[in-house]
């Protein structure tokens, strides 16, 4: 006898909620107490972002690392340091982060729109040379959702068009793409310390690039006087445990995606968007599902999701996209029809529960695809104040 889903008044799966994050680690706890010990939780300056920095330049093997206030920041500092400004064009996916849209008007420059690839979620390199004008500067190419930009394709498409690349790896610390740590196939690469983010410091980002005349010029942006948009020394001794500890969560967590897809399979309308391309190592922080309404006997998204958060998983629906904004604030290249697409269709699931034992993922798969074939079959009858459940949107 199948279990009757929460959403129409049974027991949650559950019923103790998605798995917290930040997780409890003893070497955090470690480094605020050596902070308050020795005062630098309180000052300026102290040994902790010099630290920081080197271990992203270490890891990375980059020369320039300016940590800074946030990912959305960094992606606006990104594009000062290259010089974009008033009256120059910037290409960017019709999906992508809300603040990528943002970071480029706000340094005057007019956001493009360029339609995405299907199969790894990120800007399509093969559009570039139609998305280009004269007034186009630079392109900013998010990895989103488990996926990862064609970064060798997307790199010689804007170098053959003169475009430098603003590499976003807010979602993708430590992923490695095409035999490159993400971040560092760009002319200059972003990474967001957010508190949902794979390595948290609550707030905070990093800048990193090759170029000097880039690190110039964002060094001079920020730190006429002081540095404008800082990282804080209590923020960087938080993020070095981490980031020691970022290769074996990696490995954890792409084993609890493959777990997770080998059991969510086989639903019609359903497709993850993980992939490992060659030489690839994928970083979690979003995992991406497609959800296809029309397969779903027109279940819509929005009822799907209030379903599987009932159970007490954390699914949320992904990015609005662009596609929607109007002529006078960017320019669209082509018909954007995936953007649109990833827009009605994406599902996300938040990464710490692929941190869980394989059980547990496997238990969260087989209750998202259950509640996927019961309400595609009709089995459910789904209660008049669902509308209420679907507008829900922060019990995560
Ligand atoms: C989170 C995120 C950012 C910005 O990060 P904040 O630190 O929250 O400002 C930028 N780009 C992408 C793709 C992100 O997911």
């Amino acid at each position: 006898m199948a279990r009757i889903p929460a959403i129409c008044g049974g027991t949650p799966a559950f019923p103790a909620g998605p798995p917290p994050w930040p997780v409890d680690d003893p070497a955090v706890l470690a480094a605020l107490q050596a902070c308050y010990a020795d005062g630098s939780w309180g000052k300026y300056l102290g040994p902790h972002c010099d630290r920081l920095r080197t271990a992203l330049q270490r890891d990375l093997a980059i020369e320039h690392v300016r940590l800074c206030s946030s990912g959305s920041v960094a992606v606006e500092l990104a594009l000062r340091g290259l010089g974009v400004g008033a009256g120059d064009e910037v290409l960017l996916g019709g999906y992508d982060f809300p603040g990528n849209f943002r970071a480029i008007t706000a340094v005057g420059a007019v956001p493009v729109l360029v339609d995405l690839d299907r199969t790894t979620c990120g800007i399509d390199p093969t559009l570039i040379a139609a998305a280009c004008s004269p007034k186009t500067k630079a392109v900013i190419a998010s990895h989103l959702h488990g996926g990862l930009v064609d970064m060798p394709r997307l790199f010689e498409a804007a170098k053959t068009h003169g475009l430098a690349v603003v590499e976003d790896a807010c979602q993708a610390s430590g992923a490695v793409v095409y035999g490159r740590p993400a971040g560092t196939w760009g002319d200059v690469g972003t990474f967001s310390f957010g508190g949902s983010k794979l390595l948290t410091a609550g707030r905070g980002g990093a800048v990193v690039t090759q170029r000097t005349d880039v690190a110039q010029r964002m060094k001079v942006y920020c730190e006429e006087g002081n540095d404008a948009f800082p990282l804080s020394e209590l923020q960087a001794a938080v993020l070095l445990p981490q980031l020691e500890k970022l290769g074996e969560r990696h490995g954890r967590r792409s084993k609890g995606a493959r777990t997770l897809i080998e059991h969510l399979g086989g639903v019609d309308g359903f497709s993850c968007i993980a992939r490992w391309p060659e030489q690839s190592e994928l970083a979690f922080y979003k995992f991406g599902i497609r959800y296809n309404a029309p397969s779903m006997r027109a279940v819509e998204r929005s009822v799907f999701r209030a379903a599987v958060r009932a159970e007490g998983i954390a699914l949320d629906t992904g990015f609005r996209g662009f596609t929607k904004r109007g002529g006078a604030r960017c320019r669209r290249s082509g018909d954007l029809a995936v953007s649109t697409e990833f827009s009605e269709q994406m599902l996300l699931l938040h990464h710490p529960v692929l941190l869980e034992p394989e059980e547990e993922i496997r238990r969260v798969a087989e209750t998202i695809r259950d509640l996927a074939e019961g309400l595609r079959d009709g089995k459910y009858e789904l209660a008049a104040s669902l509308e209420a459940t679907a507008n829900d949107e922060e019990r995560f």
